[in-house]
Order: C-alpha cells, then sequence, then structure tokens
C-alpha cells in the first residue's frame, strides 16, 4: 500500500497538518514514537493567527471554552499586571513589556487564546479521530529514501511508501538531520527553567513577571519561569534535580525559598536557528524541525501551527500532481520564521538584568505606548502583520484573512471562516463566474472582494495588479 502523505510526529503541528490534509480530502498517516501524550508542560498560550488557523477548521467552540476557562483561573495575576477590569483578550508582552493594547490594535479581536499545549493537543487528537486520521503511536521514523514516485519511509514497525513525508518531529528533527538540510542561527547564551513544585513560601517570589539583579522571574497558576543570562546550560540532556530548579528559584528572586517537591521541571534556552530549507524532494519540514527559538513571547505554536495550514493544501494539490505549488512553501515561511528568531533574539538582548539594558526598555517602552508602535509590536508577537509576497502590488494580498460576517446576495448571512471550514478556497465577490473545483463562491457586495486559498491567505482582490484568473489558475 502507498500511503499519500506520512507525517513523523504528533505533536501539535504534526495533528493540524493531519487535519488540513483531511480538509482538503486526502488522507494521511501519523507515526509518533511516544506511546502516550507528552505531559512535559509548554506553550501556555496560542498565538492570534494560529488561533485563526483553528478556527478555520471547526475549533472555534473548543478554543473559546479553553480560553475563558483558563483565562478564569490567570485573572488575578493578570489583573494584577495589566489593571483592574477582567482581561477578556490579553496582547501577550515583548521582552516581558506587557504593553500590547489589543484597542490599538487593527483588529482588537484577533488575539492569543489562553490554550495550554496539552488542552491544545487533545483538541487536536479529538478532531483528527473525527476526520479518521490514523495516528499510530509508539512508531519512531528511523530513516527514509527517496525516489522520483515517492519515500521508503523505515519505521521502528518495518517500512512503509508514501508519496511524500513529513517531518514534524519537533526540534532534535530526525527526518531534517536525514534529508541533510541545515540548522542555521545563533548559539544558546542564557538558561531558563520551567518548574511546577510545591513550595515552602510562594508569597517569597513575585506575582507575574519581574526582572531582577540576577535575571527574570514569572510566576503564573500552576509554572514558574526563570531565565538567567550568564551563559547556555552545561549539560541541557540532563534531568532537571529538584536542588538545581531551587538554586536557580533562590538566584534569581534573591530570596531563600525552597521546593517542597517537584513536579516536573525542564530547562531552556535561546538558541535560534532555521532550516535552510523546509522542502528537500518529496521530503518536507514543519514546526519546530524547521525553526527553534527560545520561548520569549510564546511564538513557537503560532509559527508552526500556521506552516501546517500553509503546507497542508499544497500538499493536498501535490497528490492530485500539482507539485509545483510545493516550491511556495518555503518561500512564503521561511521568511515569517526568520523574524520570529530575530524577535526572540531581541527579547533576550532587552531583558538582560544591566543597568543599560533598562534604559533601553525605557526607550522600548516608550515607543510602545505610541499608537504606530503599539500596533508594530501587536502584529510581530500575533502574527497579524503577516504578508507573503505574491507579487502583487495590493498592501491585503499576501495577508492573512479577518474573519467577517458577509451578508450574502441571494439574503442571509455567513461568516467567511466557516465557509472556509470545508477546506477550498473562497471567492468572495458580487459578480458570478465560473470556479474551478475546491473554490465556492460566496455572493456579496459587502466589502472588497477577493480570493481566499485556504489557509486564509488572500491571494486576488479587485485592487490587484493581477488577475483574478492567473491568481485561480496559480492556486487551484
Ligand atoms: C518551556 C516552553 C514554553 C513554551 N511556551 C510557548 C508558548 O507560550 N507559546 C507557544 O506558541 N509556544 C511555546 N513553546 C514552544 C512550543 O511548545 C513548540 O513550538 C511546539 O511544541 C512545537 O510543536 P511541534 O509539533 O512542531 O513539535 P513537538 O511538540 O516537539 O512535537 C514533535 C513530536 O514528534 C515526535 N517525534 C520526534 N521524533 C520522532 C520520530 N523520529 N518518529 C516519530 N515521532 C517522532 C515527538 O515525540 C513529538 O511528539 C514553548 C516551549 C517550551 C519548551
Amino acid at each position: 500500500m502507498v500511503h499519500e502523505i506520512v507525517i513523523a510526529g504528533a505533536g501539535p503541528v504534526g495533528l493540524f497538518l493531519s487535519i488540513e490534509l483531511a480538509a482538503a480530502g486526502v488522507r494521511s498517516l501519523v507515526l509518533e514514537r511516544l506511546t502516550e501524550p507528552d505531559p512535559t508542560l509548554k506553550a501556555a498560550a496560542i498565538g492570534a493567527v494560529a488561533a485563526e488557523a483553528l478556527e478555520r477548521r471547526g475549533l472555534r467552540r473548543a478554543l473559546e471554552d479553553e480560553h475563558r476557562a483558563t483565562l478564569a483561573l490567570f485573572q488575578p495575576a493578570l489583573k494584577a499586571r495589566v489593571g483592574a477590569a477582567p482581561v477578556k483578550a490579553p496582547g501577550g508582552h515583548f521582552a516581558a513589556l506587557f504593553l500590547i493594547d489589543q484597542s490599538l490594535q487593527r483588529d482588537p479581536g484577533r488575539h492569543l487564546r489562553a490554550v495550554p499545549q496539552q488542552a491544545l493537543e487533545q483538541m487536536l487528537a479529538a478532531r483528527a479521530r473525527e476526520l479518521g486520521v490514523e495516528v499510530r503511536r509508539g512508531v519512531t521514523v528511523e530513516g527514509f529514501e527517496q525516489d522520483g514516485d515517492g519515500v521508503t519511509v523505515q519505521t521502528s514497525a518495518g517500512p512503509l511508501r508514501a508519496r511524500y513525508l513529513v517531518g514534524c518531529d519537533g526540534g532534535h528533527s530526525r527526518v531534517r538531520r536525514l534529508a541533510g538540510v541545515e540548522l542555521v542561527g545563533t548559539d544558546p547564551t542564557i538558561t531558563g527553567y520551567q518548574v511546577v513544585a510545591e513550595l515552602d513560601a510562594p508569597d517569597k517570589l513575585p506575582r507575574g513577571w519581574l526582572r531582577t539583579p540576577r535575571g527574570l522571574i514569572a510566576t503564573a497558576p500552576g509554572r514558574i519561569f526563570t531565565a538567567e543570562f550568564d551563559g547556555a546550560p552545561a549539560d541541557r540532556a540532563a534531568p532537571v534535580t529538584a536542588a538545581e530548579a531551587e538554586a536557580a528559584l533562590q538566584r534569581v528572586s534573591g530570596t531563600d525559598v525552597r521546593i517542597v517537591s517537584l513536579t516536573s521541571a525542564t530547562r531552556w534556552t535561546d538558541h535560534a536557528r532555521q532550516a535552510t530549507t523546509y522542502r528537500v524532494g518529496r521530503v518536507l519540514l514543519a514546526g519546530d524541525a524547521a525553526h527553534v527559538h527560545s520561548p520569549l513571547g510564546g511564538q513557537g505554536l503560532n509559527l508552526g501551527l500556521v506552516d501546517a495550514a500553509n503546507l497542508g493544501f499544497k500538499l493536498a494539490a501535490a497528490v492530485r500532481g500539482r507539485d509545483d505549488l510545493l516550491d511556495s512553501y518555503t518561500a512564503e515561511r521561511h521568511p515569517v520564521g526568520a523574524r520570529v528568531l530575530d524577535n526572540t533574539r531581541a527579547q533576550v538582548a532587552l531583558l538582560r538584568p544591566d543597568a543599560h539594558t533598562s534604559a533601553l526598555r525605557t526607550i522600548v517602552s516608550d515607543l510602545m505606548r505610541l499608537p504606530e508602535g503599539n500596533r508594530y509590536f501587536g502584529e510581530m508577537l500575533s502574527g497579524t502583520g503577516t504578508r507573503y509576497d505574491l507579487g502583487d502590488a495590493d498592501p491585503l494580498v499576501g495577508t492573512l484573512a479577518v474573519d467577517r460576517r458577509l451578508a450574502l446576495a441571494g439574503g442571509g448571512e455567513a461568516q467567511l471562516y466557516t465557509l472556509l471550514e470545508r477546506g477550498g478556497g473562497l471567492l468572495v465577490s458580487p459578480a458570478a463566474r465560473t470556479l474551478p473545483a475546491g473554490v465556492q463562491h460566496a455572493h456579496t457586495d459587502d466589502g472588497p472582494s477577493m480570493l481566499v486559498r485556504p489557509d486564509g491567505c488572500i491571494a486576488w482582490t479587485d485592487a490587484s495588479s493581477t488577475s483574478l484568473d492567473d491568481a485561480l489558475a496559480r492556486w487551484f
């Protein structure tokens, strides 16, 4: 049997890619080396454009429910930081500067969702199951060889044949290494911990985020996050002991706080590296397999899930014979990843615990308080400023469409993202015309006419410098 797509890794990116493919009518097989989901505490939130990608695949309600429940838990900490009113749409932070004001953003409704990674993974696994995706746990991808027709994948359960293989196998990606793709960038300079522990006197630690003379400490319900700026971890692979985590908490906080019992602790650092290409023939990379960076600003999922959305419909087209579309994947997503890597480097520079950095933070804070500056940081962190270069002069083309309610010509209303849930493209325009299979038409004279790709990217508008025919032929 030849599988259409084999995905290595059932992390959030691998699972979401399988959902994208299913929406496009293509079956994939997901191989995951772990027999059970990874219990490590990772992301605390999902960025705006990733949340929108999930909404376009029917996960709006699940995201909202989880977001509301998590915010209720975090409300005391958020109030202490942002103000007295309950926070419905946190804007996120840049280098622990919590100044991004959603009300100053072009579209205040485009905001992060406080959905922890474990909840997200459960949500994605359930959706993938509903769509009939097969996830084989306890199977490791060990090697592969590709030829003109497909890829033979060596796994711990024997060989498989697929037309395409996608490495969604995380920062240490074996698929990336075996494909001979280099990961280039900057070395680690800091040591951070994420700790879940019972403390003897939790009140000794600050509430929220604090730069101290020794580094950075952030406390939130259920976790403590630290960073020290005097070098990379000596051994990143060694398990973190309670004594090591306690010493870090004491150094950074300048207190004698003690760990009574340690539930879990992970080390993190700020290496920022990116795959030189996301495609080698029939082998592709997405998520952390394609880029690694520090968790500052919480952007990993925003990058990885949107990689999957960008790749999904192109892979589906490739399975149907349009292999050329795959070249646009690296061209569109690599520059987005490079910008995120750079902003995480800038955040490290802005967090160092010295007087010069404090002076720089004052200046950056002043710029963030200007409406233009606030939008600059808001769009960078949320990903809403993403614009792919599709060679069109209209600034809307290449951006990711905002959801909106459309008044339909025949009466009634529809939500743009709901129309995209079916998986194809969407032409929003008043005029009837013949469309290729897989493109629906929303007849409306409500707002600008536009062609939206399955990943939410606007591929054409009535102000485009290219024709609708060309855009349809290029993407569908
Ligand atoms: C402390 C910390 C805090 C973070 N906070 C945030 C945040 O707030 N917001 C945010 O957006 N991001 C955050 N991140 C980043 C986020 O967790 C990652 O970007 C995300 O997990 C990437 O997903 P992925 O699916 O690409 O990779 P992974 O989650 O690493 O999944 C890869 C999967 O592949 C499997 N695998 C590996 N090798 C093989 C193989 N050979 N065969 C089969 N399966 C294999 C692994 O077991 C794993 O399940 C944080 C990360 C850390 C460490």
